[in-house]
């Protein structure tokens, strides 16, 4: 038994995720931790809010909140339709946290003794009329490469390119419009990353097991040349600015930049996890001197993500020469894009996480977001696949075998395991297929690898339906009923290992499937012997259909989320 940390990407606080956001590092990272589970090993699944930053600040003045409540209250409706979406975290976590606060004090406090921080003098946009600093998106104004406005003070919606509030043009304050804007100097922290570089590349150079899109981007970034990174802001709403646990002089109106604080909360939500209750240690985890040399960590996240993950965090973390846990395998997605155009939060373009379950229990989403998960490139949702893959492999393929064998042991048998027969050379190459299939979607979940594990997934269930038109229990069943009893017993046996293997993909229906044969749930993870997976069920075993496992997609409700939240045209 192995320990498994994983972690998934923190989503930020402001307003529930779309299903892009879902697709790209908390599903997979829960499909993962599912199976991990069911083989046995104890794993530790944790995800938070990601609270601070000045889209936070915003959001709640938009809402008419301090961003106090605000945060409380976003955290709340992101955890609870994390849940509903059968989101397995063993912790969901806040990074506003008092645990974070202390961590990132703590490991800013260790990086500064290790001479890799320094105060410097920036210049900063300062709002005469706010009498404030407006850092990051407090400030719009004409972006100076391709002339767009309003263009952000980190970023340019149009064009993409990172900014600095003091880049733009004609700048206003997104506070009160002013336009009476001044830069003044005002001084910040700086992590020195380009002392690190040695150590970092060194590092990234022994992560082989990296998969390719995430060893590409790191490279990439390390080839284009570390930067000294600014560390705090002129902000309230963050982390306090401290040194040996004293506000830091001259820092009483700054904070700790939220890509700073964000990351270590990984730890902080641990630690908040097992001060959740007693018995809990969460330094096992991270800390190599108190166990974590043991724990094999796996990191999800969308393809954005990766350079905070794979050079600014361990920078802090090797910076700060103590023992944590660093990750093991870095898993990264393309976007999941919504048609030809990108999800957008602010332009509610797509569909988000809570209208998603309006429309439909979470499994059919869960299925379609994971069989054409964003791996090799980017992929596009569109409603039409979305269809074919809730009617076609859920409904046609997996539902009706669980249905029609559940029913035919229903009428034909009593609702029981029959007994009587032996297996014979149509079962025997059926253990064949079904050991092959087993072993392979069990090796692309250990690599992470969501389309193909899906695919596999789907073989298996082909494999149920192809076993019960060849061997045609409803015609053995009028001349040799030893031999019906064979097949009805071999395919309830199969629709049991279906539970098992596709928890970790649609749980709630898996759950319902198991307990329709009369199995735990969520059961162990097979062996790649199909023979003896094959042959568990006890003759005599009282079973019973389903209700409907899958609800088709009809093309009338097709065309009415279409309507409702665009399409092609949309
Ligand atoms: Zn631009």
């Amino acid at each position: 038994m192995a320990r498994i940390l994983i972690t998934s990407a923190l989503p930020y606080i402001n307003g529930v995720k779309h299903l892009g956001n879902l697709a790209g590092s908390m599903l997979p990272a829960d499909v993962f931790a599912r199976f991990k589970r069911a083989e046995g090993h104890e794993v530790l699944y944790v995800c938070a809010t990601d609270e601070h930053g000045t889209p936070a600040e915003l959001a709640a003045a938009a809402a008419g909140q301090d961003v106090l409540t605000y945060c409380e209250e976003q955290h709340r409706i992101q955890h609870d339709i994390g849940r509903a979406f059968g989101l397995s975290w063993d912790w969901f976590g806040r990074s506003s946290s008092p645990q974070n606060h202390e961590l990132t004090q703590h490991l800013a406090n260790v990086l500064e003794d290790n001479g890799l921080i320094e105060e410097r003098v920036d210049h900063m946009v300062y709002s005469v009329d706010d009498r404030r600093f407006l850092p990051d998106r407090y400030v719009e104004g004409t972006c100076p490469h391709c002339g767009f406005r309003p263009a952000r003070g980190d970023q340019c919606d149009n064009c993409g390119r990172l900014l600095d509030p003091t880049d733009l043009i004609e700048p206003y304050s997104t506070v009160s419009g002013s336009t009476n804007i001044e830069v003044r100097e005002t001084r910040h922290l700086y992590l020195l990353q380009t002392k690190l570089e040695e150590k970092l590349r060194k590092w990234l150079e022994s992560k082989t097991e990296f998969p390719s899109l995430a060893k590409a981007i790191a490279n990439k970034h390390l080839d284009e040349g570390l930067i000294d990174r600014g560390i705090t802001r002129d902000l309230a709403w963050g982390i306090p600015v401290t040194r040996n646990g004293l506000p830091r002089p001259g820092f009483e109106d700054k904070v700790f930049y939220v890509w700073f604080d964000a990351p270590i909360e990984y730890i902080a939500a641990t630690r908040e996890w097992a001060e959740a209750q007693p018995g809990r240690d969460w330094e096992s985890w991270w800390r190599t001197d108190k166990g974590a040399n043991d724990v094999r960590y796996v990191q999800v996240m969308g393809k954005d993500n990766v350079a905070f993950h794979t050079v600014s965090f361990p920078a802090t973390i090797l910076g700060s020469a103590e023992p944590w846990k660093l990750v093991d395998v870095l898993k990264a997605f393309n976007w999941l894009n919504w048609y030809g155009g990108k999800f957008s939060t602010s332009g509610r373009r797509g569909v988000f996480m809570d209208a998603a379950l309006e429309l439909l229990p979470p499994d059919p989403w869960r299925w379609y977001l994971t069989a054409n998960a964003p791996e090799g490139s980017d992929t596009a949702f569109t409603w039409e696949q979305f269809q074919s893959a809730v009617n076609r492999d859920l409904a046609d393929v997996f539902g009706n075998f669980v249905n029609r064998i559940l029913k035919f042991t229903e009428s034909k048998f009593e609702g029981h395991v029959p007994e009587g027969g032996e297996a014979g050379e149509l079962e025997a190459r059926l253990y064949q297929s079904v050991s092959e299939k087993l072993a392979a979607l069990t090796a692309n979940l250990e690599t992470l690898e969501m389309r193909k594990a899906a695919q596999e997934l789907r073989g298996l269930w082909v494999l149920g339906n192809e076993y019960l038109q060849e061997a045609a229990p409803w015609t053995a069943i009028k001349t040799d009923p030893d031999r019906a009893a064979v097949i009805v017993r071999t395919a309830l046996n199969m629709v049991a290992l279906f539970a098992r293997v596709s928890a970790p993909f649609i749980p709630f229906t898996a759950e319902k499937v198991a307990e329709g044969v009369g199995e735990a749930y969520p059961g162990s993870w097979p062996s790649t012997d199909a023979k003896a997976e094959l042959s568990k069920l006890e003759p005599g075993r009282a079973v019973h259909a389903p209700e409907v496992l899958i609800k088709k997609i009809e093309d009338d409700q097709l065309a009415e989320w279409t309507a409702r939240f665009g399409g092609a045209e949309g």
